[in-house]
Order: structure tokens, then sequence, then C-alpha cells
């Protein structure tokens, strides 16, 4: 290759703005000569490497896009720790046919038992998929509508958060709704009904999301719509925060014998 070839190849890679390829070119060009590739297996080469770098800005910008509090994955949870999570629903849900189907997920336990951590590592293995994924807290939206209102930028709201093909609304349950987001969430599962997935997490079981949704009726019509194509996941047990304590010696099991003295 001249280095005026040299020059125009760079040239024309730019305009088709195929970014990461300049960086590997030298190097790939190198290695087809070695490994004697032929001319379609050196395209292939080329091609793969851009692929690559694409995917993984893609994946970058829409984990930042998604707004995790914190980043983990399906194999960081110890389903050996928490034995009412099974561990193969939890993979049938990671082959991401619930988002493609528009279907809803819900994880309902106590406080620390994972439910958090599994919403986020499904939203980040749907990243991986191509998925665009928005994580949102309940006080944090709750505080977001009431700005919004005094604005009228409810209506925004909803657009937005309509948008991602995966919405995941976190910790349902630890404040009351009053009739505002009630009827602000009951719009979300209305227009995302069968056509965009919502990952819900809550401590409470439905029974008392009448009280959380600060009327009984508005409550039945959300249920209705969020559990007619859903999977729900009930976790039962101990709390991993409390273990990760307990195993730092701040916190002494005041059920165990002989330790209500020590507490
Ligand atoms: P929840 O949302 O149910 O209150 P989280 O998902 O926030 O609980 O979990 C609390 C902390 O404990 C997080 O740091 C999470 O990663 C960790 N955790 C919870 N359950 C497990 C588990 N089974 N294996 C590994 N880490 C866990
Ligand atoms: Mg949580």
């Amino acid at each position: 290759m001249t280095d005026l070839t040299y020059e125009r190849v760079v040239g024309h890679l730019a305009r088709l703005k195929l970014t990461r390829l300049p960086d590997c070119l030298d190097g790939l060009a190198e290695e087809a000569t070695k490994a004697k590739w032929t001319y379609v297996e050196f395209l292939d080469h080329l091609l793969t490497a851009e692929i690559a770098a694409r995917t993984e800005r893609d994946i970058t910008m829409k984990t930042k896009l998604a707004r995790f509090p914190f980043v983990k994955t399906l194999e960081q949870f110890d389903f050996a720790y928490q034995p009412s999570v099974d561990e193969r629903q939890i993979k049938e849900l990671a082959t991401l046919r619930f988002v493609a189907q528009g279907e809803n997920v819900l994880f309902l336990g106590p406080p620390g038992t994972g439910k958090t951590h599994l919403a986020i590592a499904l939203g980040v293995r749907a990243i991986s998929q191509g998925v665009s994924v928005s994580f949102v807290g309940l006080a944090d939206l709750l505080d977001q509508l009431h700005r919004d209102a005094k604005e009228d930028r409810l209506t925004h709201r909803l657009q937005m958060l309509c948008r991602p093909r995966l919405l995941i609304l976190d910790e349902m349950g630890y404040f009351p709704l009053d009739r505002l987001a009630a009827q602000f969430l009951f719009q979300l599962v209305s227009r995302r009904y069968l056509k965009a997935s919502l990952l819900i997490t809550s401590n409470k079981s439905y029974g008392d999301w009448g009280e959380v949704l600060a009327d009984p009726v508005l409550a039945s019509a959300i249920l209705d719509r969020l559990l007619h194509h859903s999977t729900t996941v009930n976790i039962r047990g101990q709390s991993y925060r409390l273990r990760e304590k307990k195993q730092a010696g701040v916190f002494h099991d005041l059920t165990a014998p002989g330790k209500e003295a020590e507490a």
C-alpha cells in the first residue's frame, strides 16, 4: 500500500464513521500477512473490530442513561444464601423473553433480600442485549412528580418514562403514594401495557398495595394491568445486609440462644 492509498483509506474510514478501524488497521494488516488471511477474512476481522467497539460504546452509554444506583450482576448473586429465589426462574428471566413480549416482573420481599440487586442485574443483562433501560427509585419519582406538576411537565415525564423498553421502578411501598402519584402510575402502567416491560420491586404484598396507592380502586386498576402478563418472584428470607454486618461483628444475632444479654 502506498502512502497515498493509506491516507485515502484512513480518510474513507473517517467519512464512513468507522472510528475504531484506523487504530487497528495496521495491526490487522500485519496479522493478515502473517496468517495468510483471505481478503474476505481480513474484511471480516476489520468489521468485527468495529462492531465490537460500537457495542461497547453502546453499552457504556445505555448504562449511564439507565442511572442505576449501583451495578450488580447475576453472577454476583449468591443463590445459596436466598433459597426462596428459584435460580432457574431468574435464569429464565435473564433470557429477556419478558422484555421481548412486553411483560412485567415484580420482586416482592423484605428489605435486604436482593430485590434491587436482581432488578439491576436483569437491567444490566438487558443493556448487554441492546435494550434501553431506565432505573427510577419511587421516592425520587415522587419528588420529581411534585416538581413536574408545578412546572406543568407531567405529560413530558410520562412520555420520558414510556420510552425505555425496560423501566425499573424500585422500592414501591416504602412511602405511601399520594393521589397525584397513584394516578400518574396508573397512566404509566396503562401506556406501557403489553408494549414495554416494567420491573417493580416492593417490600409490600399485593394485598397492601391499596394502602400504598392512596386509593383501593386505583390500586386494583393498576394491579389488574400490571399483573395480567407478569412474573412475580416472592423472596422470603434474611437480609443480606444483616449477614454482612454479622460477619463484621457489628450486629449480634438477637435470636441466637444466650445472646440477649450481649445485645
Ligand atoms: P433489597 O432491594 O431487597 O432491599 P438489595 O438488593 O439492595 O436488597 O441488597 C442489599 C445488598 O446486599 C446489596 O449490596 C446486594 O448486592 C446484596 N445482596 C443481597 N442479596 C444478595 C445475595 N443473595 N447474594 C449476593 N449479594 C446480595
Ligand atoms: Mg431495594
